[in-house]
């Protein structure tokens, strides 16, 4: 299957090749027809696998076909700032040769922001891609109009319910025209997403990517260590990964300051991404490691989904994540599209049976690599039950 075969608009199409896609991937395959259609449509499929264009194209292409008007067209909703401007830069790109216009509405700047917002929403945009908050607050002011929408994204959704988004969507979702094309992407497919799907699609065709290909090309390899193994191992690792593009996550806040610190101490180019930086320094530390100024970023999983960075050749867990569908977020940063990478995990002794959680949900064993022996002995990966408590494995 080629791109010509949508039938997409030509100032498309030539998008579509300056950015250098030549085959559409299997979400693009399966979903582009169906929402041409006109059809809703839940998507399982998470980040990497090429979901934003398979949602991007078919409305910028409704948009060059149906009408000039001034009002907006498209309302694309998402749980955080980093996907909004990363869906918008991926608008820009494929509306590039077209006259379509999108804007990002994601808070947490300024009030010359709030009011360049404000001046796009009522002056008119085609395209509107949002965090849920944001939104509302500005919709509460009284001035977006929201009457001429006639598609309506729900982006990882099941990461919007995790973060509590539930009611904000509604209360959006109520200022949207019911005659509609809607349409869900989700990572999982749980009852909770299940139970918003029937309140807001219309009859919806479904079509699931499976949860772990993408990480089918990537090179997955953990080891067991203690936590005063860790740090000397990561600086050995980094050592022979010279020029190599790296993402370090870690599970706290606490634990990123601190690596990022030994690291840079270590000589390394280092940066760190956390909730406690602003979002002017949260942008600016992504588009340093977008244009590869910084080898390593180390970054607690504010930015594991939905992060748009080309060719990180190595993702590290510097702790096992507390959700198992974290790791197959996180390992998703690398092995993009077309290309392959590699992620190595460190798993300390309480984090076996999280570990084993993974691979169950992963439905295979990854490779457990043993440490240089100058670093001394390892535990041995023999992991116990769950202890009581809430880890969740496939269940958001
Ligand atoms: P996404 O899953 O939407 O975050 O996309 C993952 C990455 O794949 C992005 O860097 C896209 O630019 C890229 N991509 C999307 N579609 C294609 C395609 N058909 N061919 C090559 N790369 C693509």
């Amino acid at each position: 299957m080629n791109f010509t075969d949508f039938g997409f608009d030509p100032r498309l199409m030539e998008g579509i090749e300056s950015l250098g896609f030549e085959i559409p991937t299997p979400i693009q395959q399966q979903a582009i027809p169906v929402i041409m259609e006109g059809k809703d449509l839940i998507g399982a499929a998470q980040t990497g696998t090429g979901k934003t264009a398979a949602f991007l194209l078919p409305i910028i292409h409704r948009v060059l076909k149906e009408d000039s008007g001034s009002g907006i067209k498209a309302l694309v909703i998402v749980p955080t700032r980093e996907l909004a401007v990363q869906i918008d830069q991926h608008m820009q790109g494929l509306s590039y040769f077209t006259s379509v216009s999108s804007v990002a509405i994601y808070g947490g700047t300024d009030g010359a922001t709030f009011t360049r917002e404000k001046t796009a929403l009522t002056e008119g945009v085609d395209v509107v891609i949002c965090t849920p908050g944001r939104m509302l607050a500005h919709l509460n002011m009284g001035y977006v109009n929201f009457s001429t929408i006639r598609s309506l994204v729900l982006d990882e959704a099941d990461r919007m319910l995790d973060m509590g988004f539930v009611d904000d969507i509604m209360k959006i979702i109520s200022h949207v025209p019911k005659v509609r094309q809607t349409l869900l992407f989700s990572a999982t497919i749980p009852t909770d997403i299940k139970i918003l799907a029937k309140k807001v699609l219309n009859d919806p065709s479904e079509i699931n990517i499976a949860l772990s290909k993408p990480a089918e090309k990537i090179l997955q390899l953990a080891y067991s260590v203690y936590d005063t193994q860790k740090l000397p191992l990561v600086k050995y690792l980094l050592g022979t990964s010279k020029g190599r593009t790296i993402l370090i996550f870690c599970s706290t806040k606490s634990s990123t300051k601190l690596l990022s610190r030994e690291l840079k101490k270590a000589g390394l180019e280092v940066q760190e991404i956390h909730s406690d930086l602003e979002q002017k320094e949260r942008e600016s530390v992504m588009n340093n490691f977008r244009a590869k100024d910084i080898q390593v970023l180390v970054a607690t999983d504010v930015v594991s989904r939905g992060i748009d960075v080309e060719n990180i050749d190595l993702v590290l867990n510097y702790d096992v994540p507390n959700d198992a569908e974290d790791y197959v977020h996180r390992i998703g940063r690398t092995a993009r599209a077309e290309a392959s990478g590699v992620a190595i995990t460190f798993i300390n002794p309480d984090g076996q049976w999280k570990f084993a959680e993974i691979e169950k949900l992963l439905g295979k064993s990854i490779h457990k690599g043993a440490i240089p022996s100058q670093f001394g002995e390892a535990p041995e990966y023999a992991p116990k039950k769950r202890p009581i408590g809430n880890f969740r494995r496939g269940k958001r």
